[in-house]
């Protein structure tokens, strides 16, 4: 930096002086030699005080000098300024004969002139021929002297110093020649530099325009959690957290889970699990306090650098508090439906009990009474399924448990349901078959699925659970003949209220809530269930559920 200074200083230096001082600086150094010279004289060769030529060398020097100031260079055409460095010649030509043989070798003067044309880069022919042959004419007259008593070291001399000015002249034309290339090549490179910049900046302003644009807030991190890039959204959450002074991942920030209450802790963070190199989605957490609080959906994804290794981390937020304000109002609501609608539908189906009792009661009135007896059951078994699936967790005790027992007490209570339906039920499973399981909630999941498998083949067929088991995990397979579903239909299947069109079509029972049960209790065991269906192919639910003991992680 410092060197890059030194020699962009005096050129900048002397592009800021005018051209009048421009040409004073490169006489100068000439001049301040003569001047010395002159000074020296009266003292050192007093003699030359009456050398006619040696005094007017002195005089055209000053005189010289004097013009470079006082020309207007800049309104002469063609700036002939490169007149003084040719009448250098013409002054040093008087000094040096006026001054020989008293005071030799004044001719080595002419390498300031020989310099000034050379480097100038102007004249270029001209320029060589007038550094050979300047210095030449001032050898002359002392030959001239001498003639025609001439020695081969008189016509070598006069011919050799000429010729060491003409190579003087080369060496500095092909250096600034080089220096000139360079410079261009690195004017060049510096325009296209300046050109990509520029380019970047737009492209830089254009990212920025649309990531504020949009309705989500982006922070792309550094390894250590440095912001690198940001939007206004990301922005305002960051102030809504308090954390704006704070380095992400650091200092008091207010981010708190999903109970709305607890903090993070600061490895919990999104950005602090994100620049740990993990890579999710969905993960919810609020940020603030009181009623400016805003749940905030997070995902994330690594950066890797051009070799491939972890640079950091995008993080994008979305603002779902409506849509989670929403679902709770939802399941609420549910939830106190359904408790309104459980007492009345008890006391309905109590009065019926005490009723269908009664001996004297006629015969036709008691069977219609069944009916409303049996519509007020599955009344209630609806809004039991609709409390379950409106509270998000769902307890289950899991402990030792037979499954085959299990699945042996399932089909049981399933049979007249499979014979009237012309269906028949089979069972491969190995007894004892050991898992990690609440029996009451598992047996609930495999009745459901059992008489799904019953309720959706109604052209018969067969029903067969199966299981397979390996060290960690214990796996219950539910398959059967019936209608099937689409491939699509697969992954919406245990979704609340999905029921598919087929089901619907064939005008067959149901709310599309007992999947969703079913889902909920699998995984209140840490475990997963599947469904592979094909329509008119039949399907098979797989729950799979851990073996011995809590899985160390899902
Ligand atoms: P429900 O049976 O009360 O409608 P579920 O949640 O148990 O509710 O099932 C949701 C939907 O999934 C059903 O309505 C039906 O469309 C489909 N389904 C469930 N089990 C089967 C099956 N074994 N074969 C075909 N479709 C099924």
């Amino acid at each position: 930096m410092a060197e890059h200074l030194l020699q962009r200083g005096p050129a900048r230096l002397f592009r800021e002086l005018g051209p009048r001082s421009q040409v004073a600086l490169c006489q100068l150094p000439l001049t301040l030699v003569v001047a010395a010279l002159a000074i020296a004289t009266p003292f050192a060769w007093p003699a030359l005080l009456h050398s006619p030529l040696y005094m007017s060398g002195i005089l055209l020097f000053a005189i010289l000098f004097l013009g470079c100031f006082l020309v207007p260079w800049e309104r002469l055409a063609h700036r002939p300024y490169l007149l003084i460095p040719i009448l250098d010649f013409l002054a040093i030509g008087l000094l040096r004969n006026g001054a020989a043989p008293l005071l030799p070798g004044l001719a080595v003067l002419t390498v300031f002139p020989v310099i000034w044309l050379s480097a100038s880069g102007m004249l270029a022919r001209s320029s060589l021929i007038l550094s050979f042959f300047g210095p030449m004419l001032i050898m002359v007259p002392s030959l001239a002297g001498r003639f025609p008593n001439l020695t081969p070291s008189d016509i070598t001399t006069t011919l050799l110093f000429p010729l060491m000015m003409l190579a003087v002249s080369l060496a500095i034309r092909f250096a600034s020649v080089h220096v000139r290339l360079q410079q261009r090549e690195l004017a060049e490179k510096d325009r296209e530099l300046r050109k990509l910049l520029r380019e970047s900046r737009e492209r830089e302003k254009l990212l920025q325009t649309v990531l504020d644009a949009t309705d989500v807030g982006i922070a792309a991190v550094d390894r250590s959690g440095r912001l690198l890039v940001t939007n206004d959204r990301q922005r305002h959450f960051r102030r809504a957290t308090g954390a704006e002074d704070a380095a992400p991942g650091q200092g008091h920030q207010l981010i708190f889970g999903q109970d709305r209450r607890t903090l993070l802790p600061p490895e919990k963070r999104p950005i602090s699990r994100a620049i740990t190199g993990e890579s999710f989605a969905d993960y919810l957490v609020w940020a603030g306090e009181g009623a400016e609080q805003r749940a905030m959906s997070t995902a994330a994804r690594p950066l890797t650098s051009e070799d491939g290794s972890f640079a950091g981390a995008v993080v994008v937020y979305s603002d779902v508090t409506g849509w989670v304000e929403a679902l709770a109002a939802n399941q609420e609501l549910v939830s106190n439906v359904s408790h309104e609608f459980k007492t009345p539908l008890n006391s309905v189906i109590g009065n019926i009990d005490l009723i269908l009792d009664d001996d004297a009661l006629p015969p036709h009135l008691s069977r219609r009474l069944l009916v409303v007896q049996r519509n007020a059951e599955r009344l209630l078994a609806l809004v039991s399924d609709l409390t379950a699936t409106a509270s998000s967790a769902l307890n289950v005790h899991p402990k030792r448990t037979d499954l085959a027992s299990l699945v042996e007490t399932s089909l049981g209570s399933v049979q007249a349901q499979a014979e009237r339906a012309h269906i028949q039920l089979s069972a491969d499973v190995p007894s004892p078959l050991w898992a990690y399981a609440d029996p009451l909630r598992i047996g609930q999941a495999l009745d459901n699925l059992v008489s799904n498998a019953i309720k959706y083949s109604p052209d018969g067929g067969k029903v067969s659970i199966s299981a397979r088991s390996s060290e960690d995990w214990v796996q219950l397979s539910v398959s059967d003949t019936g209608m099937g579903m689409s491939r699509e239909d697969t992954t919406r299947v245990f979704k609340r209220f999905f029921r598919t069109e087929s089901a619907r079509n064939a005008a067959i029972a149901g709310a599309g809530l007992g999947l969703s049960i079913t889902k909920m209790i699998v995984e209140g065991h840490g475990g997963t269930i599947t469904c592979e269906s094909g329509q008119g192919k039949g399907s098979t639910f797989t729950l799979t559920l851990p073996a011995d003991g809590p899985p160390p992680s899902f």
